[in-house]
């Protein structure tokens, strides 16, 4: 398994890539309301990304039809924007994003509350964004792959939540997925050890219930097997030689 080294300029253009979909995701949030169509947002962020003069990531991937995913409730990850789907007042909307700048990609996801949402889905969006960052904090010179999934699927056990086994994080650089898998549950002190220059997505999906999901008949959309909700955040992160940094970081005003 060949894992690529970042050079200084690979680590520049990621980290423009990077700001620039940090930017994007940033304006496409504030846009969500309860009666828009996922299509509408997919529109938005199509335009966004051209605005920022890059290209979208998942359109045409494998087939793929849209800029974005809109994942609604219990769908996971994959879901397709439509105009037929319309955000309502107690949702959870996940956005998954890409993009590439002079043929570098960035990578995120987010979920985000539409209207008043329940506690338990509080919850839930909470223990997954956590989740996520202390995974990114296991992401340093000299630890394993395995500090990084352990870190996460811990700290969501132990919220009573279930980490989803079949999806994972990935590599990424001039490629949206490069080696490693990066899974969101492990060991400690097991696999890959993790180098400077490495840059990894880095994406917990986290369900209120149980761990196992379908695909639906549209061959894309994946949904927990019990309906219950689910939740996914990711950042593109850095490995440097002190630590990490996260390459689509977000200034919430
Ligand atoms: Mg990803």
């Amino acid at each position: 398994m060949k894992i690529n080294i970042k050079t200084k300029d690979d680590i520049n253009y990621m980290r423009i890539a990077g700001r620039k979909l940090a930017n994007v995701l940033f304006k496409l949030k504030k846009e969500i309301k309860i009666g828009i169509s996922t299509k509408y947002l997919d529109d938005l962020a199509f335009d966004l990304i051209k605005e920022e003069e890059a290209v979208p990531l998942f359109l045409g991937y494998n087939g793929f039809p849209a800029s974005i995913c809109t994942s609604v409730n219990d769908e996971v990850v994959h879901g397709i924007p439509s105009v037929s789907k319309k955000l309502q007042n107690g949702d959870i909307l996940s956005i998954d994003i890409g993009l590439s700048y002079k043929h570098y990609c960035a990578d995120m996801a987010e979920t985000v509350p539409v209207g008043d949402i329940t506690e338990e889905d509080r919850n839930l969006i909470e223990t997954t964004r956590e989740s996520l960052f202390l995974g990114i904090s296991q992401m340093k010179p000299n630890n394993r792959l395995g500090d990084i999934g352990e870190a996460i699927e811990s700290y969501v056990t132990k919220k009573g939540f279930s980490v989803v086994l079949e999806y994972t994080g990935h590599g990424i650089g001039r490629n949206m997925h490069e080696a490693p898998e990066v899974l969101n549950y492990g060991k400690k002190h097991t696999g890959l050890t993790i180098k400077e220059g490495m840059v990894f997505a880095i994406e917990p999906m986290v369900n209120i219930g149980t761990w196992q999901t379908k695909t639906l008949s549209n061959n894309w959309t994946v949904v927990t097997k019990d309906g219950k909700h689910s939740a996914h955040f990711e950042h593109t992160v850095l490995a440097t030689d002190k630590g990490s940094e996260i390459l689509t970081f977000m200034c919430e005003d």
